[in-house]
């Protein structure tokens, strides 16, 4: 094909308006149609059409869409003067001014045969042609717009008017010359193995020199502006002078770029070519190899990066053995990316990169005082192990282990340990891990392999002595998987983990830097072998006090940081704390407790910034009330916001208190009124102690009594230990129904006759066990069988026998903690529990009286009121029940 065109096109041509790209005579290019005119155009003159004129377009690119208000007068003057529009509509709505919608076409445009058309109504119905150039052509005139434009047109380009002579061929000749010249310098640059490149250059020696210009400026890199110079530059001359600085810059860069390659590869003499045979898909893509190229550069980088990471000889090794394998391998190879992310990955770790440790013993008191409110016990632990290990110098000996409730300052103590130190601080939850690839990696036999937690933690962290949080370490679970715990065992003892081998990496890393410190809930699911790797720190739930302590010192001006708030705006008095502990939240830490102030704060960022907003409003002298200013406080929100409510000065507010009513404005009505006395209205209610991990708890016991056949139910998902509590109390009533005076409802002393009990534990959806329920069973049988009241205000707590004693139990210190969040009085525990009692907070000792019981007989003294003993009265009871 060429731009100096054999064919004679009509004089009249239907005109498709491109908008993407520019053809030129000679070049083939491919256009979306999807405007309604150009469609008409396709439907009717390709799509029906049968001869060859028929598929000849004029193509002109449709540069521009120009709105714009003109005076009529102006519009003659300016457009009719120039002589050129086509397209003009009048709006008669304006007087003065009409709005003119016009398309500027080019003037000048390419005569296309359609070659190929293909039609889809995805996304939208359009056409996809394939047209190639065939010449120039001018709009002399605009014939019909409707349903789409057709102009009257004057072919450019015909092969006679091309300076045909000896005397004007000499007078391009140089130009053409040149121009020839710099074209076959270009095409030899490009690779000649290349079909596309090849036939470039048998094309330019087969066509006419006329037909390069246009046929090199649509091949090599130009703008659609430089297109549209040379769609416009109808001279030959112009044309050659025009293209020809195209060609040049196209040279220079491809110069450039093989400069740059070769400096490349003079750098670093090693790397041998990792693709030589280089594939060009398409000619003006003489850059198209960039990508590879990228490629090329990042594994010389990585291997750069191999040579002077400073990882040990093992892992050195197998590093540069890889990188060979993947030099060697294609691209579109999975295992391609799959080892160029493991070497990337080794690269990266900190092998040998690590902070300098600080460590200051008083500094670090006084970090951990500045951070953590209470918590004594933990602390001072703390301190002595960091103690020890400046003394010693070493990192090995038990990994802590901190247990405890949720929300008692755990893995913040954790943190603390790392800033004290000077350490960088990474978390790993193990909570819900059964695979042990999640601790030691998957091994890089397939795609999607990846290193295990520890692995990528210090990837993460960029350093190998990093204070490692493994938390909830009570929560690992096992399965076919393999078991992680085992995997765990390896990273914490310090005589296997400065050899620790994740199955990706595959080498082994030394972990003997690395500070673990380990969270867990409870001890008792802590598989044993890993227990007896740590040293457990108790960390039990927090008294009323302190929780207020907490909240005013730490978590309410957090929670005031978070949410952009002042002291100025937002006060929160002691007795609303006390009200969110208290009637909002049940728990030993302080989880919700910050959560309900996050709440009220975000509650409280709502009104102060609606506040500013009325304040900026009202502040704005120009802005008067009504329609206006809704209109200018609209343009406001669009235009700037922020520096509309920042930047005025605002007079100084009353901070927003927040009361009991605001409270429950916020956080909805309490939720947890205290029913005790409610719920112990009745005979068979007993309140009892109980602890959880997630710290003590009360726990009512309720219990009825129905006619039947001495069936005895136990309800709310208990354990075995706790049925059998509930069996021996009920054997050690009916042994001694006569001694208290305790009958059946058709008063028998034998209490199972014609009786069915039954004894439920809420909340019916948690798993209970343990023998600690033992005496609240067994008191709340008593009321039951004894028609009395158990005191309002008492809790309890201890095993029993079946002769009657009281057994010793644990978490007295939680359990004591429950009773006085609940507002109980008495607490009754058993006598050999005494000592604990030194653990309870002083003022938690002061409220409440506790009474020690060595027999089950102690323990009903205590619980209803005026004792237990003989002193009821039989008939009362009788009619009571
Ligand atoms: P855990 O790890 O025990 O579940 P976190 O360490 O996540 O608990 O603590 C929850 C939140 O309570 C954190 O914001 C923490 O700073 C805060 N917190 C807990 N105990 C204290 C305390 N004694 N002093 C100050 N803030 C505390």
């Amino acid at each position: 094909m060429s731009s100096v065109s054999p064919i004679q096109i009509p004089s009249r041509l239907p005109l498709l308006l491109t908008h993407e790209g520019v053809l030129l005579p000679g070049s083939t290019m491919r256009t979306s149609v999807d405007s309604a005119r150009n469609l008409q155009l396709v439907r009717s003159r390709l799509l029906k059409g049968t001869s060859l004129q028929s598929t000849i377009l004029g193509v002109t690119p449709n540069t521009e869409v120009i709105h714009l208000h003109f005076r009529c007068s102006l519009l003659f003057d300016e457009f009719l003067g120039k002589g050129k529009p086509f397209e003009v509509s009048f709006c008669p709505a304006y007087r003065a001014f009409v709005t003119l919608l016009f398309c500027v076409f080019f003037r000048i445009g390419t005569a296309a045969l359609a070659v190929q058309v293909v039609g889809s109504n995805w996304p939208k119905p359009h056409y996809t042609l394939l047209i190639t150039g065939l010449c120039r052509f001018q709009i002399i005139q605009v014939v019909k717009e409707k349903p789409y434009p057709v102009a009257e047109v004057e072919q450019l380009d015909r092969l006679e008017e091309f300076p045909n002579t000896c005397k004007t061929r000499e007078e391009l000749g140089e130009l053409s010359e040149q121009f020839y010249k710099y074209a076959v310098q270009l095409v030899e640059m490009l690779d000649m193995s290349v079909p596309a490149v090849a036939k470039l250059r048998r094309l330019l020696d087969s066509l006419p020199r006329e037909a390069l210009p246009d046929i090199l400026t649509s091949i090599i890199r130009t703008s659609n502006k430089e297109k549209l110079q040379i769609l416009d530059a109808v001279s030959l001359e112009e044309r050659f002078k025009m293209t020809i600085p195209l060609l040049v810059r196209q040279i220079e860069g491809l110069k450039l770029l093989q400069k740059t390659r070769k400096h490349k590869q003079d750098d670093d003499k090693r790397v041998i070519a990792i693709r030589p045979m280089r594939r060009i898909t398409h000619v003006p893509g003489a850059l198209a190899d960039e990508d590879e190229d990228e490629d090329n550069d990042d594994i010389v980088m990585l291997e750069k990066k191999i040579r002077t990471s400073s990882m040990p000889e093992q892992a050195h090794k197998v590093c540069v053995k890889e990188i060979k394998r993947l030099k060697k391998m294609p691209q579109s190879m999975p295992e391609y990316a799959l080892t160029r992310n493991y070497l990337e990955l080794m690269v990266e770790l900190p092998w040998n990169k690590s902070t300098t440790d600080r460590l200051d013993i008083r500094a670090a008191r006084v970090l951990l005082d500045n951070d953590h409110y209470a918590m004594e016990k933990l602390k001072k632990r703390v301190l002595e192990y960091l103690a020890v290990r400046q003394l010693k110098n070493n990192l090995k000996g038990p990994i802590l282990c901190f247990v405890g409730p949720p929300g008692v300052g755990k893995t913040s103590v954790g943190r603390s340990v790392a800033k004290t130190l000077g350490r960088e601080f990474h978390r790993i939850a193990l909570g819900g891990v059964c695979d042990q690839s999640d601790i030691r990696g998957h091994r890089r036999t397939y795609v999607g392999s990846m290193p295990g937690r520890i692995i990528n933690g210090l990837k993460t962290v960029g350093v190998n002595n990093p204070v490692f949080l493994l938390d909830e370490v009570d929560k690992l679970g096992k399965s076919l998987q393999g078991d992680p715990a085992a995997a765990l065992l390896e990273v914490l003892d310090p005589e296997q983990n400065h050899n620790f081998t994740d199955h990706y990496l595959n080498v082994a890393f030394d972990l003997s830097q690395v500070l673990f410190i380990a969270t867990a809930n409870t001890t008792a699911s802590i598989p044993p072998a890993l227990l007896d790797r740590m040293e457990i720190i108790q960390v039990p739930g927090y008294t009323q006090e302190e929780k207020i302590e907490i909240a005013h010192r730490h978590l309410i001006p957090k929670q005031l940081e978070q949410h952009g708030l002042t002291p100025q705006q937002i006060q929160i008095p002691q007795v609303t704390t006390l009200d969110i502990i208290t009637r909002y939240t049940r728990e030993a830490g302080v989880r919700s407790l910050d959560r309900k102030l996050g709440a009220i704060c975000r509650a409280v960022a709502v009104k102060v910034a609606e506040g500013q907003h009325r304040e900026a409003k009202l502040d704005r002298p120009d802005v008067a009330e009504g329609e206006g200013c809704k209109e200018h406080l609209l343009e406001d929100g669009k235009s700037d916001p922020v520096s509309d409510t920042t930047d005025l000065a605002l007079p100084p507010e009353m901070p927003i208190l927040i009361d009991f009513h605001a409270l429950k404005d916020i956080l909805g009505p309490p939720m947890y009124e205290m029913e005790v006395s409610e719920r112990l209205s009745q005979p068979g209610v007993a309140i009892g102690l109980a602890w959880t991990p997630l710290g003590g708890e009360i726990m009512f016991v309720e219990a009825s009594r129905m006619d039947g056949e001495g069936q005895l139910t136990l309800t709310g998902q208990l354990g075995n230990v706790m049925k059998e509590s509930a069996h021996l109390a009920i054997s050690w009533l009916r042994s001694n129904a006569k001694k208290y005076h305790l009958t059946n409802a058709s008063g028998s002393f034998d209490l199972l006759e014609n009786t069915d009990i039954h004894l439920h534990f809420p909340a019916g959806a948690v798993t209970k066990d343990g023998p600690s329920a033992g005496v609240t069973i067994a008191t709340c049988l008593a009321s039951l069988f004894s028609g009395r009241l158990v005191r309002s205000d008492v809790a309890m707590t201890g095993e029993i026998t079946l002769r009657g004693l009281v057994l010793p139990v644990g978490g007295i210190k939680d359990k004591a903690l429950a009773a006085h969040r609940a507002g109980l009085k008495r607490v009754i525990i058993p006598q050999r529990n005494e000592k604990d009692l030194e653990e309870i907070p002083a003022n938690v000792r002061q409220d409440l009286s506790f009474i020690t019981a060595s027999c089950l007989d102690e323990v009903l003294n205590a619980a209803f009121d005026g004792g237990f003993t003989v002193k009821a009265r039989p008939g009362l009871l009788n009619s009571k029940l």
